[in-house]
């Protein structure tokens, strides 16, 4: 983990001994976001080829479904903090312009649902959770959909917030400083570990908590 601790425009300086909570990101934090997803569209379409075959014809243009995926959040910003409701009305369009019924979205999105908490955590993840939740109370943080029970490591947490329950999401520092609530700490007690340079990053700093980078892929911190 990099800290920013010796950069210029770092507002704060790491000191571990005002850290008495956690904040924790969990997609490409925990693990890889993209292989989960790209399995979970995957089996999202197997069910389509078996339930909606038309559907899953006219999604198998992978630019035409993008397209309805970036209308439908152009058209919904009300719904751009619930990656789940956005994806759930994609597929009904989808459904709907294939000329499926558009009520099989409803368990078409369950499916996809349940293989996108299928992740793999990366190697060193597990461990440093249960390193990290033996001494601190650990709360998830996210703008994704992953659901901690679901991928099995709730019990490592002392609770989950989201972008969805909160109705805003990472960088704004409300949803930090819920999450703070949630762990029973001021936000300046909170060490908050992401892999976003901007929504975690920038986003915790700005809320007042410190920060630990997970900087797996070693971007430059601009
Ligand atoms: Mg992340």
């Amino acid at each position: 983990m990099d800290t920013p601790e010796h950069h210029p425009s770092s507002p704060v300086l790491l000191d571990t001994g005002r850290v008495r909570a956690i904040t924790l990101d969990l997609d490409d934090t925990l693990w890889p976001i993209w292989p989960t997803i790209a399995r979970a569209e995957q089996v999202l379409l197997d069910w389509l080829a078996a339930h909606a075959p038309a559907t899953a014809d006219w999604c198998a243009d992978t630019d035409r479904w993008k397209a309805v995926r970036a209308a439908m959040a152009h058209s919904h910003p009300e719904l751009a903090h619930d990656l789940s409701a956005l994806r759930r009305e994609s597929i009904r369009t989808a459904l709907v312009q294939a000329g499926d019924d558009p009520s099989l979205a409803e368990p078409a999105f369950d499916v996809f649902f349940a293989a996108r908490q299928q992740v793999e955590l990366f190697d060193d993840a597990l461990p440093a959770l249960q390193r990290l939740s033996a001494r601190f109370p650990v709360v998830a943080l996210s703008n994704g959909n992953a659901d901690i029970g679901k991928v099995g490591i709730a019990m490592h947490f002392r609770g989950a917030v989201s972008a969805r329950e909160c109705g805003v999401a990472k960088p704004d520092a409300r949803i930090f400083h819920v999450a703070a609530d949630v762990a029973g700490v001021a936000p300046g007690e909170v060490l908050h570990v992401g892999d976003d340079a901007l929504l975690d990053g920038v986003g915790a700093l700005r809320a007042g908590m410190q920060l630990a980078w997970v900087n797996r892929a070693d971007h430059v911190w601009d």
